[in-house]
């Protein structure tokens, strides 16, 4: 995949300048992918086998994670969302939390520290997470039935999530939120019961369209359930009423029967929100994306593993593949154009 050379920013910004677009877009959400390893094999992400994982030579230390984080946190980021793969596969999980909650921002603020993960380690891992200064978790279920759940991800583990998602519940950590890919002949007869699982266990639940993102590059589009189709689904059990305001959030939420409880649809596929996105993607092998779908990455390895730069110098070099990374990012994804090329790392790879 083409990588960016260059540092290039167009412009005048130095570090400690907010990370702005061409477009006037302001970024302050950085998701760090932790790793490319996984414990299930869902089948929009991964493939069943035969995985290319990446060369754990190339994966990010700890250090190396938090000096990234320092200089964006510099730069206006004021959210670190922890993903992978499964970020909780990763042995230093607790320190790696530990020590991005200690980042301040610009504005002398702690950053605050939120996690993506499958749930099958938090009923051993919250408590450390919580004590480390984790602020809030996403957990991804797509089922609530063992039979789909085997099928779709390929391991026999629903109930760890489950148990994961009650040691959520019983943590102070709010708003808890709840994924699922709505997916057709899977999991689409399921909407409602999710909604109301997530009800009964503190938490907003929130559908994804499938995205073009599986490693086995088989997304098909007459296979994705929309937007629409959700609403629909949903507007049987509960009158919805849209909530405004939405900002940079990727999910548009909405009351079930005039609130409090919300349910939130990601709808990257049939409603883009791209004019909005305030999000960068940093690889468990050092890349710097500007999109889920982009093809191309910036790659702070090298400057990261320089034997000969000084300390200044390597954070002056991600600041400046930060800013390259920003002034390449175009106005949106082009999943809906006839000639959208695929990325070619899946989900796993880049990090949700
Ligand atoms: N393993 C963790 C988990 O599953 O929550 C974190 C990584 S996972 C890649 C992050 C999110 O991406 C999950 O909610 C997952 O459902 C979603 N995801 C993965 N592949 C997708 C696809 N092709 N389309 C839409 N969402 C996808
Ligand atoms: Fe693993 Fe998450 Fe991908 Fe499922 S979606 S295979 S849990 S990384």
């Amino acid at each position: 995949m083409p990588v960016a050379a260059a540092s290039v920013d167009g412009g005048a910004a130095t570090m400690g300048d907010p990370l702005v677009d061409t477009h006037g877009r302001v970024h302050r959400d950085l998701r760090i992918s932790l790793t490319d390893r996984c414990s299930l094999r869902c089948t929009y992400c991964m493939p069943e086998q035969g995985n290319e994982w990446l060369a754990k030579s190339s994966i990010l230390t700890v250090d190396e994670i938090v000096r990234i984080a320092r200089v964006a946190a510099a730069d206006g980021i004021t959210t670190f969302r922890l993903t992978g793969g499964e970020p909780l596969l990763r042995a230093d999980i607790v320190e790696v939390v530990r020590r991005l909650a200690a980042v301040t921002g610009a504005d002398g603020r702690p950053v605050q520290v939120a996690m993506t993960t499958n749930g099958i380690r938090l009923p051993q891992l919250l408590p450390a997470l919580v004590e480390a200064g984790l602020d809030r978790l996403n957990i991804s279920i797509d089922t609530l039935r063992g039979d789909r759940f085997h099928a779709l991800t390929r391991r026999d583990r629903l109930d760890d999530v489950l148990a994961g998602i009650a040691a959520a519940q019983a943590s102070g950590l709010r708003p808890l939120k709840l994924n699922a890919v709505a997916m057709r002949g899977v999991n689409e007869d399921e909407l409602v019961e999710l909604v109301e699982f997530a009800v009964a266990h503190g938490a907003q639940m929130r559908f994804i369209e499938q995205m073009p993102l599986d490693a086995g590059h088989t997304w098909d589009r007459s296979r994705m359930v929309t937007q629409d189709e959700i609403l629909t689904a949903l507007s049987a059990r509960w009158a919805l009423t849209a909530v405004p305001g939405r900002g940079g959030a990727p999910a548009a939420r909405w009351l079930l029967d005039g609130g409090p409880h919300t349910v939130g649809v990601i709808a990257s596929v049939t409603a883009p929100f791209c004019g909005d996105c305030d999000r960068l993607r940093l690889t468990a092998d050092g890349q710097l994306r500007n999109c889920l779908f982009s093809t191309t990455e910036y790659d702070l390895l090298p400057i990261l593993r320089a034997q000969t730069s000084p300390g200044g110098a390597v954070d002056a070099g991600i600041d400046g593949m930060l800013r390259s990374c920003v002034f390449g990012k175009l106005p949106g994804h082009a999943i809906n154009d006839p000639a959208f090329l695929q990325p070619a790392r899946g989900m796993n790879a880049i990090g949700g």
